[in-house]
C-alpha cells in the first residue's frame, strides 16, 4: 500500500494543486478545449468522473478495518467467460477492501465488462479496446448542448437516468448530465497528457489509466443541478441534488460509487455526483448492506485472465 502513497509533502501539494476541480483532470488548469479539439490537452471540468481526484487525504490513515492479505489472489478461478455473471455473492470471507493495496498491481481483465454489475476499477480494467455497443443519447437535460460522447450512456442506463431526472424533477429537483460515457481512446488521451504535465504518480491520483474508467461502461455518469454549479467539484456535496441522489439514486438502479469514507477501497476521493447504474437488484442489495462494488465482490470477483 506504501509504494502506492504519495509523500505527505507532495499530497499536499497535490491536494492544493487541484482543489478547484475534481472529476474532471481539472488539475491541468486553463486551458479548456472543445469537444473538436480532441488534441488539447485539458478537459473540460465536466470531462468527469474517474479522472477525479483520487488523492487520499495525506492525514487519513487507512482504516483498521481494512486488511488487506497481500497472499491471497483476488482470482482464484479466472474465468473464461466474459459474459458470465458475477455471482451476486463473494463466496469467499467478506474481507473485501483490498483494493487498497492493488490499485495498479496485478491487473486483470474484468471477465463481465457488459453486465450492469461490472467491476471496473484501478484493479480490474475493462477488455483492450472495449466499446459499448448500445449507446444511446438519454433524454435528460446536459450542461452542454453538444451531442458527443460524453452525452452518451448504455441504453438501460440510460432509460433508468431518464427515470431517475423524472423522479427527481418530481421532488423539485432538477438535475443535469455533466458528462457520461468515455472512449478508451479520449481517456488515454487525457491520461498521458497528465503524466505527460505532473508524472505518473501525480496523474493517478486524479485520473483513471486508460481501460480502467467507469465511464468507458457507458454505465456511470456525473450530474450535477441544472446550472451545472459545482458540476464534478467538491462543492457538489450537501446540494439537495446530492441528497437527493444520495437517497433515491438506488431506487433506480445506480450507486454513489465513491462513497465518503472508503477512499482507500475504491482508489478515489468522495464523488457525490459520480452515479453508476448496476441494475436495480445490485443497487438495492448494496444500499441494504452499504458496501462498495469492491466489498461487495471481495476476493470473487470474475475475471478474463490477466492482462
Ligand atoms: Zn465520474
Amino acid at each position: 500500500m506504501n509504494s502506492n502513497r504519495m509523500s505527505a509533502a507532495s499530497a499536499l501539494m497535490l491536494a492544493a494543486a487541484l482543489t478547484l476541480s475534481a472529476c474532471s483532470g481539472g488539475a491541468a488548469p486553463g486551458t479548456e478545449p472543445s469537444p473538436s479539439a480532441p488534441a488539447s490537452v485539458s478537459p473540460p471540468a465536466s470531462a468527469g468522473g474517474d479522472e477525479s481526484l483520487a488523492s487520499p487525504s495525506p492525514s487519513q490513515s487507512p482504516s483498521p478495518s481494512v486488511s488487506p492479505s497481500p497472499s491471497s489472489s483476488p482470482s482464484a478461478k479466472p474465468s473464461d467467460k466474459p459474459s458470465e455473471k458475477p455471482s451476486e455473492k463473494p463466496p469467499a470471507s467478506p474481507a473485501g477492501a483490498k483494493g487498497g493495496s492493488k490499485f495498479y498491481e496485478a491487473i486483470e481483465v474484468t471477465a463481465n465488462a457488459a453486465m450492469a454489475t461490472a467491476l471496473v476499477n484501478k484493479q480490474f480494467r475493462l477488455p483492450e479496446g472495449y466499446v459499448p455497443q448500445d449507446l444511446v443519447y438519454p433524454d435528460i437535460p446536459f450542461t452542454f448542448s453538444d451531442k458527443i460522447d460524453k452525452r452518451k450512456l448504455r441504453k438501460e442506463a440510460a432509460e433508468a437516468l431518464e427515470q431517475l431526472v423524472d423522479g427527481a424533477a418530481k421532488d423539485g429537483i432538477k438535475l443535469a448530465g455533466v458528462s457520461g460515457y468515455r472512449s478508451e481512446s479520449r481517456q488515454k488521451t487525457l491520461y498521458e497528457s497528465y503524466v505527460k504535465k505532473d508524472g505518473v504518480q501525480a496523474a493517478d491520483k486524479y485520473s483513471a489509466r486508460p481501460g480502467h474508467s467507469e465511464h468507458q461502461t457507458g454505465l456511470a455518469i456525473d450530474v450535477s443541478g441544472i446550472d451545472g454549479k459545482c458540476a464534478a467539484e467538491s462543492c457538489f456535496g450537501g446540494t439537495p441534488e446530492a441528497e437527493w441522489l444520495a437517497k433515491y439514486a438506488t431506487d433506480y438502479g445506480f450507486i454513489i460509487r465513491y462513497p465518503e469514507g472508503k477512499e482507500d477501497i475504491t482508489g478515489y476521493k468522495y464523488e457525490p455526483w459520480h452515479i453508476r447504474y448496476v441494475g436495480a437488484d445490485l443497487a438495492a442489495k448494496l444500499a441494504e448492506s452499504g458496501d462498495t462494488l469492491e466489498e461487495h465482490y471481495g476476493g470473487a470477483v470474475p475475471v478474463s485472465g490477466s492482462k
